[in-house]
C-alpha cells in the first residue's frame, strides 16, 4: 500500500480528480481507470500537484543527479527497417554505420579521465557482429581501466538478441555479462508495450511480454534495471495505462526496478515521423509533464522518476522538478541515438548547468550513485562549481 499523501483537494479544478485525491490522501492504490482520468483531465496543474505532493513525501527537495557518460558502441542494427521510429540505426554497409573497435571504446570511455565519470551507460544497435564475446571483452577492459566506473549497459533487447545469436538462454546471457562486469540494467527498448502499437513502430521488436521478461530475470539474478516507456507517437492513452500496469506489477513481483523514464518520441530523421506528417513538430511540454506526473502518481512502489532533459529539454525538465520528479538525467558527456532524430538539446551537460537548472527550480541538487544512493549534497550555494572535478566533464 503507497503511504497516506498530504495533498489539499480545493487544488483540483476538474471533479473527476476529486476521487483520486482523496485515494492518495487515504494512502489507497490507483486503478488503471484513475491513471486513465489523470491522462484525460485538462488539468494539468491538478495533476502535477498530486504528483508534486506524492514527490515530496518520498524525496523532500533533494533532486539527484548522476555523473555518467554515454557510449554508442554499435548502430549497426539487424532491425533497421522495422523500427520506423529509430534514426539511429544501419545496416552493416550503410553510409555512417560504424562499430566501435575495443580500442575506440577505450579511447571514448577516457573521456572520464579527469573526472569523477561513476557510470558508463553503454546502449547500441542489434549487431550481428557484437555478440557476447564483444560486450564481455568491453566490459572487462573497461572495469580494468576505470574500476571505479559502474557498467549499465544492454536494453533487455539486446540482450534477447545476444541470446538468440549465441543459441544461449537470456538467463545465462545475463550470467555472463555480470560475471565480465555488467551491474545494472538501462530500460530502453519498452517503447510501448501494446502489440497492436509495436505492430505499426516496431513489429520485429522483442514484445512488452518478452521485455518484462528479460527485466523479472535480471532482477532475480540481482541485476537491477530501470524502465521506460516511449510516448508521443500512435498509442493511445489506454496503450499508456496499460504500459504502466505493466511495470507497475513486475515491481510489485521483483522490486527490482530503480527508476521509471517516460521518454518523448521524436519524430525527425526517421520513417514514422514522415508517415504521420510529424516532422519538427516534437512532443508537448503538456504532455512531457503529465507523463512524467503520472508515472509518479500511478507507480506508487518506483521510488525513482526521472526526466530525460536530452529528450524534453532543460527547461522541461526543470518545471517536472513540481511535477513529480526527483532526479534528472546527468552529465552524459556525448549523446548519439536521440540526436539522430532531431534533438535539438545539448549532448551534456557540465556542474555548473546541472547545479543552476536544479536550483533555479527551488530544489537542493545531490550527486548519486547508480543504485541512487546519495554521494553528496551541494548546500552552499556560493561555492565554485567550477572547481570541482566534475566540472570537467564537458561536452
Ligand atoms: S530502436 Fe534499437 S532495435 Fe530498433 S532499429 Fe533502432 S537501434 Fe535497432
Amino acid at each position: 500500500m503507497p503511504a497516506p499523501i498530504q495533498f489539499d483537494l480545493d487544488r483540483l479544478r476538474d471533479t473527476r480528480l476529486r476521487p483520486i485525491g482523496e485515494k492518495l490522501r487515504a494512502g489507497e492504490r490507483l486503478t488503471a481507470d484513475d491513471a486513465l482520468t489523470l491522462y484525460q483531465s485538462p488539468d494539468l496543474l491538478g495533476v502535477g500537484a498530486m504528483a508534486d505532493a506524492a514527490n515530496r513525501a518520498k524525496h523532500g527537495d533533494v533532486v539527484t543527479f548522476a555523473a555518467n557518460q554515454h557510449i554508442n558502441p554499435t548502430n549497426v542494427c539487424v532491425l533497421r527497417k522495422t523500427c520506423v521510429f529509430c534514426g539511429y540505426a544501419r545496416l552493416p554497409k550503410e553510409e555512417g554505420a560504424y562499430r566501435y573497435t575495443l580500442e575506440q571504446v577505450l579511447a571514448e570511455s577516457d573521456r572520464a579521465d579527469g573526472t569523477i565519470t561513476r557510470e558508463f551507460h553503454i546502449v547500441g544497435g542489434l549487431d550481428m557482429q557484437a555478440g557476447l564475446e564483444y560486450y564481455q571483452t568491453m566490459f572487462r577492459a573497461l572495469k580494468a581501466r576505470h574500476p571505479q566506473v559502474h557498467i549499465k549497459a544492454l536494453t533487455a533487447v539486446e540482450i534477447a538478441h545476444i541470446a538468440r545469436i549465441e543459441k544461449m538462454s537470456r538467463e545465462d546471457v545475463l550470467i555472463a555479462l555480470r560475471e565480465a562486469g555488467l551491474d545494472t540494467m538501462p530500460g530502453g527498448g519498452a517503447e510501448t508495450f501494446s502489440a497492436a502499437v509495436r505492430d505499426v513502430i516496431a513489429d520485429k521488436k522483442l514484445g512488452g511480454t518478452d521485455y518484462i521478461d528479460v527485466h523479472r530475470t535480471a532482477h532475480r539474478l540481482g541485476i537491477r534495471s530501470n524502465c521506460t516507456m516511449l510516448y508521443g507517437h500512435v498509442e493511445s492513452m489506454e496503450d499508456r495505462v496499460q504500459h504502466l500496469t505493466m511495470l507497475r506489477d513486475l515491481q510489485d513481483e521483483t522490486g527490482g526496478f530503480l527508476a521509471f523514464i517516460p521518454l518523448a518520441y521524436h519524430p525527425d530523421d526517421n520513417e514514422l515521423g514522415k508517415t504521420l506528417g510529424r516532422e519538427g513538430t516534437a512532443t508537448t511540454g503538456f504532455d512531457d509533464l503529465r507523463n512524467l506526473a503520472v508515472g509518479r502518481l500511478f507507480l506508487d512502489n518506483f521510488e525513482h522518476i526521472k526526466s530525460h532533459w536530452i529528450m524534453v529539454s532543460s527547461a522541461v525538465s526543470q518545471i517536472a522538478l513540481h511535477f513529480g520528479v526527483n532526479d534528472i538525467e546527468g552529465t552524459v558527456v556525448r549523446e548519439k541515438i536521440y540526436h539522430a532524430v532531431g534533438a535539438h538539446t545539448p549532448q551534456g551537460m557540465t556542474l555548473p548547468a546541472l547545479l543552476t537548472l536544479i536550483r533555479g527550480a527551488g530544489k537542493r541538487p545531490a550527486e548519486r550513485d547508480s543504485f541512487y544512493r546519495i554521494l553528496r549534497e551541494f548546500d552552499d550555494a556560493s561555492a565554485d562549481p567550477t572547481a570541482d572535478p566534475l566540472a570537467l566533464t564537458t561536452h
